[in-house]
């Protein structure tokens, strides 16, 4: 609610500055040294605003009650790069690299997208907390989709200290959380974990890995197998 509230609130100053931009630019016409000048540094203005409106619009998807959804086509590149550009920013101020591999060809799911991108975000929203809090030395989150025979396999591991033995059995409990006071309420992946489960998948800790590593799997429907989409392999997002 309060995301969803938050991007309503920042889009109205936004579109101010977009339009102020826009005028300038209009204003700054001809050729003269200073003229180029003010329209460059407009076109910047643009382009960033550009960027945190879209931002904006994923924070309005993300916020929002999508139980009642219908489920429809989506593709998995979309719904993982969208929660990446989401975040992007945030790791990339913490020093954390984002590595996103996705392997091509996997067909489009039958889902209700909104709510399958609020799964990846909780889950990077937690990767991110274990490596700022534990001030890890490796910064690293990987995500990587494929196709798993009739299922779609995301994995998503983390370079931070990993996750106790004996918290593990409860990590899916609603209100469990071992975050101080106001980081964390502890809902994330219990209701994470429930959507999967409505959409016909799982989301679960991998077992024995090196790295901490939660696996989301979601059933590709024998409808969808049909629509392929095309995606160029190992997209990586550094930071700059
Ligand atoms: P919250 O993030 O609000 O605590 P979650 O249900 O998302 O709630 O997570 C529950 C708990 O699981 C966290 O408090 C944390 O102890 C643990 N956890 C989840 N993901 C990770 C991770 N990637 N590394 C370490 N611990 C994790």
């Amino acid at each position: 609610h309060m995301a969803g509230g938050l991007a309503h609130e920042i889009n109205n100053p936004l579109a101010i500055i977009q339009g102020r931009a826009n005028e300038l630019m209009r204003l700054a016409a001809g050729d003269e040294p200073l003229a180029v000048r003010v329209r460059a540094a407009c076109e910047n203005i643009i382009q960033t605003s550009d960027r945190a409106v879209k931002i904006l619009r994923g924070l309005r998807g993300f916020g929002r009650e999508a139980s009642k959804d219908p489920m429809e086509f989506a593709s998995i590149y979309e719904i993982t790069e969208q929660c990446v550009e989401l975040q992007q920013a945030r790791f990339v101020t913490r020093n954390i690299e984002v590595r996103l591999t996705l392997e091509p060809d996997i067909p489009l799911l039958l889902c209700r997208e909104t709510q399958i991108g609020q799964i990846l975000t909780n889950v990077l929203n937690n990767a991110f907390d274990a490596i700022v809090q534990s001030d890890s030395v490796e910064r690293w989150v990987s995500v990587t989709a494929e196709r798993a025979e009739d299922n779609v396999r995301v994995d998503i591991v983390d370079s931070g200290p990993g996750i106790e033995d004996h918290f593990k059995v409860h990590l899916m409990e609603p209100f469990f959380t071992t975050k101080e006071f106001g980081l964390g309420m502890g809902v994330g992946l219990s209701l994470s974990r429930a959507i999967a489960q409505d959409h016909g998948g799982t989301l679960a800790l991998c077992k024995d890995t090196e790295h901490t590593c939660f696996r989301l799997v979601l059933p590709i429907n024998s409808r969808a197998a049909d629509q392929k989409v095309g995606h160029q392999v190992g997209v990586a997002h550094q930071p700059q």
